[in-house]
């Protein structure tokens, strides 16, 4: 196979088979960490960079014969969404395949454009990286192509949120020393609050990345900075499991529906299961905003819908 690889049991999705879609490696990032090494096109080119009729190929004669798979992966030594066919791939699969989940393992980087975000909205699941949101952190540790930005990463990041439907799980790199301050981590933080994920997963180096230097951080300081990342359902990947105990205050609560119902309308069962905290927590918040004015609400076929108050 020439452009899947595995299926290999992922620390996070199952297992997964995994589809390549650029040559090694291309990439709009030249990370610290990239456990691929170190990229040999740095670029923020979008184009044909494999031929997609060939991927299609391949993919039709791996899955006819109905593999056991949890999931389809997009992922590899690059970033998928340079490719301007990954799109029709997700449709391929979609349409062809829909007993398989499909997933998107992406830098996050090219989500400000509108043919990307448009492109991946048929995915289950996409992940975006999101490893430092200041200009300076993000140069020194992402190394990025020219033209590729913070601001314009963000932005991608919370304009996606805002559109698709899947689930979105925003991953965040921890490096030690580069972009672990408090104040970087709360700037991460504070976006990922803005865009509601269903979760954020917290990684770290668990083989040599592109510079020797380059530490992992320990299980304390994950611990740590996963404490930091509360109220957002966050866990460590390879970690432990996601803490059934964690508590909110009612300020973490409000927070959370707050920035959940501004991105979408949302009934009672969306938060529920979307943030995974109790139905009555939910429902009490939910009438006291409401009795606030910042909350409406409309009934529909589904449910009670809540949506952020017009000003
Ligand atoms: S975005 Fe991913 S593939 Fe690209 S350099 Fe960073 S870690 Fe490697």
């Amino acid at each position: 196979m020439k452009y899947l690889f595995g299926p290999v049991n992922s620390r996070r999705l199952g297992l997964s088979l995994g589809i390549d879609l650029v040559p090694s490696k291309t990439c709009s990032l030249n990370c610290l960490y990239c456990e691929c090494g170190c990229t040999t096109l740095l670029t923020d080119r979008i184009d044909e960079y494999v031929p997609t009729a060939d991927v299609l190929r391949e993919l039709e004669d791996f899955l006819s014969p109905g593999p056991k798979l949890d999931v389809v992966t997009f992922s590899g030594s690059g970033e998928p969404t340079l490719h301007s066919g990954i799109g029709a791939v997700i449709s391929f699969l979609r349409d062809r395949f829909p007993q398989y989940r499909i997933a998107v393992l992406t830098n996050g980087t090219m989500l400000w454009k509108e043919e990307v975000r448009k492109a991946l909205m048929r995915a289950d699941m996409v992940v975006p990286s999101l490893d430092a949101v200041s200009e300076e952190v993000f140069a020194r540790m992402l190394r990025p192509a020219p033209g590729i930005t913070a601001e314009r990463t963000v932005h991608g990041i919370l304009r996606f949120s805002r559109e698709y439907r899947g689930s979105l799980v925003i991953e965040v790199f921890i490096l030690p020393g580069v972009n672990d301050s408090p104040a970087e981590l709360e700037k991460i933080r504070r976006v990922c609050l803005e865009a509601g994920p269903q979760s954020v997963q917290l990684n770290r180096l668990d083989r040599p990345g592109a510079e020797d230097w380059v530490e992992s951080a320990g299980d304390e300081r994950m611990a740590e900075i996963r404490a930091l990342f509360r109220p957002l359902n966050v866990s460590v990947v390879g970690g432990p499991p996601e803490d059934a105990s964690r508590t909110f205050t009612a300020r973490d609560i409000d927070d959370l529906v707050i920035a959940t119902v501004s991105r979408r309308p949302s009934t009672l069962e969306d938060l529920v299961s979307a943030l995974g905290i109790s139905r009555g927590e939910i429902l009490r918040t939910l009438e006291k905003l409401a009795a606030e004015g910042r909350l409406s609400a409309v009934d529909m076929d589904r449910g009670r819908f809540y949506r952020l108050k017009q000003e």
